[in-house]
């Protein structure tokens, strides 16, 4: 990969040195991109089951490409992993927190427990200048907050402290980290900008890529970027609504609205509502900044209303489609991670799916190409896992596609419908052609594209 090959960075005659605090999927692969820019990283991993994977060769998580740049950051001395906080911070040029801001129970506030017990444990161990870089994403005010903890522990430390969110998507990380549309890095220091501006230099392919902001305005892109994404997509789930009461596409409205350049035709693919690691916890945590900030967002309130129903609203659609009960029906459910090309099941639609249908009765039969391990603490004990999809659909008497995943395209209806017991194929991503389904003699039921 071409990646690889890019010029080492320096410090002076020195190479750049960084410690990431969290070797998760933010952690893992960001860390793992600047060790392939030559920079020395040190990850730092609390989970001892994690770090005994990461030490062993083995990545914990699924991230295509990332086992490669894994083994080359190993291999060539610039990547290792350790809990030694204070080995890895020492001698860094920067370092980053890179941990989970889970939602906090019961009020939707992002959870800072993790961040901030990094921050004080980070105090602690340094003792030359660096620069502590939240990559987490964090509420507004986060960063003040951390530097004041620094302070409070360690008084007099020479730190800056910088935010600089992390924008990668799951299933393309690799490409979004080394290609990226924008670098946000939020702090007023000329010496922290400096830092983090050489770490990037390898990216700046175009000269507008660095943006650098104030604190509070980075630590607020990232959610304003978030919560318009999760708006977008909730945006074509009610049009997707919408059409089916009126016998409308919504394929072609999103293909033919998504031409207007100012709208743009990504995030318009109508689904079972969105969930993953982001997406849900963002938006709620914006909700809070905002309500706190005294200037609520009622626009972002009401895609948290609308996506929680429509999540929620997903198993009655399947109830209906099998004619309004499962009790005693074998159901195929075709992938269960939050979307393709990752195993993060984290608020993933399927979770909810499945847990109504098995509790409604039906015999639930599920197959992810790479969510199956993180499934099974999150999905009921009597579901029955499968090894492929032919073995899902095996006898089923309904089918339901929940993730898009790129092999379920080439199931074929004559197949199907032969393997199959019923004929009622649930399709919660418009994955296949109704036309040929129907053809097939099977009850096809897209998304925003079979009139009800
Ligand atoms: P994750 O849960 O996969 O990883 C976090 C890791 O940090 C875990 O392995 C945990 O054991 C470790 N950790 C926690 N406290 C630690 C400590 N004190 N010392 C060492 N390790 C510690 O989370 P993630 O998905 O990588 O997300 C991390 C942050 O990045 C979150 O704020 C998230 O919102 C943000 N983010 C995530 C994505 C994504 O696609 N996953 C994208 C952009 C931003």
């Amino acid at each position: 990969m071409a990646y690889f090959d890019r010029t080492p960075q320096t410090n002076g005659d020195e190479t750049l040195k960084i410690a990431m605090i969290g070797g998760g999927y933010v952690g893992l692969v960001s860390g793992a991109c600047f060790a392939a820019f030559g920079t020395e990283v040190a990850i730092v991993e609390a989970d001892q089951t994690r770090l005994q994977a990461l030490q062993q060769g083995r990545i914990p998580i699924y991230e295509p490409g990332l086992n490669a740049l894994v083994a080359q950051g190993v291999a060539n001395g610039n990547l290792s992993f350790g809990a030694d906080l204070a080995a890895a911070v020492k001698g860094a040029d920067a370092v980053f927190i890179a941990v989970g801001t889970p939602t906090r129970r019961g009020d939707g506030h992002a959870d800072l427990t993790y961040v901030y017990a990094a921050a004080e444990q980070v105090a602690r161990c340094l003792s030359g200048y660096a620069v502590v870089v939240t990559k987490s994403t964090v509420p507004v005010g986060t960063g003040r907050r951390i530097a004041a903890i620094i302070e409070h522990v360690v008084p007099g430390l020479d730190v800056d402290v910088a935010s600089n969110p992390e924008f990668l998507r799951e299933g393309s990380a690799i490409r979004d980290f080394m290609q990226p549309d924008r670098v946000v890095v939020g702090c007023d220091a000329p010496r922290a900008r400096e830092v983090l501006g050489r770490l990037y230099a390898p990216l700046m392919t175009r000269a507008d890529v660095m943006i650098y902001t104030g604190i509070e305005t980075a630590e607020l892109i990232k959610y304003a970027a978030n919560s318009f994404l999760a708006m977008k997509v909730t945006f074509i789930n009610e049009m997707a609504d919408l059409c089916e009461r009126l016998g409308a596409n919504v394929k072609e409205v999103a293909h033919a609205i998504g031409l207007d350049a100012r709208i743009g035709p990504r995030f318009l693919q109508p689904g079972p509502g969105f969930g993953g690691s982001c997406f849900p916890k963002d938006t709620l945590a914006l909700v809070r900044i905002a309500q706190e900030a005294g200037a609520p967002s009622r626009l972002i309130e009401a895609v948290v209303a609308v996506n929680d129903a429509r999540k929620a609203g997903m198993s009655a659609r399947i109830i209906g489609a099998c004619g309004g009960s499962v009790r005693g029906k074998r159901i195929a459910i075709l992938g269960l991670t939050f979307k393709p090309d990752t195993d993060d099941m984290r608020d993933s639609p399927s979770i909810p799916i499945v847990a109504r249908l098995v509790e409604d009765g039906a015999q639930v039969r599920v197959f992810d190409p790479k969510g199956m391990d993180q499934a099974r603490p999150l999905l009921p004990p009597n579901v029955t896992y499968c090894g492929s999809s032919d073995e899902a659909m095996e006898g089923a008497d309904a089918l339901v596609i929940v993730t898009e995943w790129d092999e379920f395209r080439a199931i074929e209806p004559d197949a199907l419908r032969a393997r199959m017991a019923g004929d009622v194929v649930i399709d919660l991503r418009n994955l296949f052609d109704p036309r040929s389904m129907q053809a097939a003699g099977i009850q096809y039921h897209g998304v925003g594209t079979t009139a009800r």
